[in-house]
């Protein structure tokens, strides 16, 4: 990043308390306009609750200040958060699952973009066509479809919801490897549209091919940050997977 360009996002010292357990611990990073920033770290190291205060859904920081372009967003409501370009998705499957695919991603563009009718629709389209979801798939129920449709549902609706940033939190959850495969072609598209994300994945083989930065979690804490080859070899890092009994990168 240019020493004078302001972040697109920028969090600095944000801490969430619950209690005794300080699940984000003093966490500061930017974000530059049209990376792909990724964060990993075991279960449990606070990679979720960061999501959540930066979006406010359900609860701000503790302390510490979130900004967008520069902007204090850390006490706006969520609505305001969202309407100022922040999108982020959920671990779990958000899709209204009784309208058709293509409704999904047309009320997105509609509520989230804030397009009319006839604009929405096409962004809809675009947005389908851009994660080549089978026509014949686009007027069944969100339901219906497999866990890969939804994923690629998913990123549509994000797409047409033309947010600047997107928060995606694990969304390999439930692929097999060929379909890692492919989100990781749909996040490409998606950051080829002008969409700056941050994503959240436990599945490395997907963070490492996306990310240009990798920040690593453990218990609250910030123990790695830079360029993702060199923060994968990082002895902490290898340690927390270890340590936490998880695969090590
Ligand atoms: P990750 O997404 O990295 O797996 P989380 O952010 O979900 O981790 O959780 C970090 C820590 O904060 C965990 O110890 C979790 O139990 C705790 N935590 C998360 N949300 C809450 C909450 N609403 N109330 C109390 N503790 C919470
Ligand atoms: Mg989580």
């Amino acid at each position: 990043m240019h020493e004078h360009t302001v972040p697109l996002l920028e969090a600095r010292h944000v801490t969430r308390r619950f209690g005794a357990l300080v699940a984000v611990d003093d966490v500061s990073f930017a974000v530059a306009a049209g990376q792909v920033f990724g964060i990993a770290g075991p279960n449990g190291s606070g990679k979720s609750t960061l999501f959540n205060v930066m979006t406010g859904i359900p609860f701000a920081p503790s302390s510490g200040e979130v900004l967008l372009s520069g902007r204090p967003i850390q006490d706006l409501r969520p609505h305001q958060i969202s309407r100022a370009g922040i999108l982020r998705t959920f671990q779990k499957d958000a899709e209204f699952a009784t309208l058709t695919a293509f409704q999904n991603v047309y009320t997105s563009a509609v509520y989230c973009a804030g397009l009319g009718s006839e604009e929405a629709r096409s962004a809809a389209v675009q947005a389908l066509d851009d994660v080549a979801l089978p026509m014949v798939r686009r007027d069944m129920e969100a339901r219906e479809l497999s866990v890969f449709e939804r994923k690629q549902l998913m990123i549509a609706s994000a797409i047409a919801s033309q947010p600047k940033v997107l928060l995606l939190d694990e969304p390999a959850a439930g692929l097999t490897k060929p379909e890692v495969a492919g989100l990781a072609d749909l996040i490409r598209t998606v950051r080829e549209r002008g969409i700056t994300i941050v994503l959240i994945e436990h599945v490395l083989p997907l963070l490492l091919g996306v990310s240009e930065h990798l920040m690593v979690l453990n218990q609250g804490r910030i123990i790695a940050s830079g360029a993702p080859d060199s923060v994968v070899k990082d002895p902490n890092v290898i340690e927390a997977y270890l340590g936490s009994r998880e695969a090590a990168p």
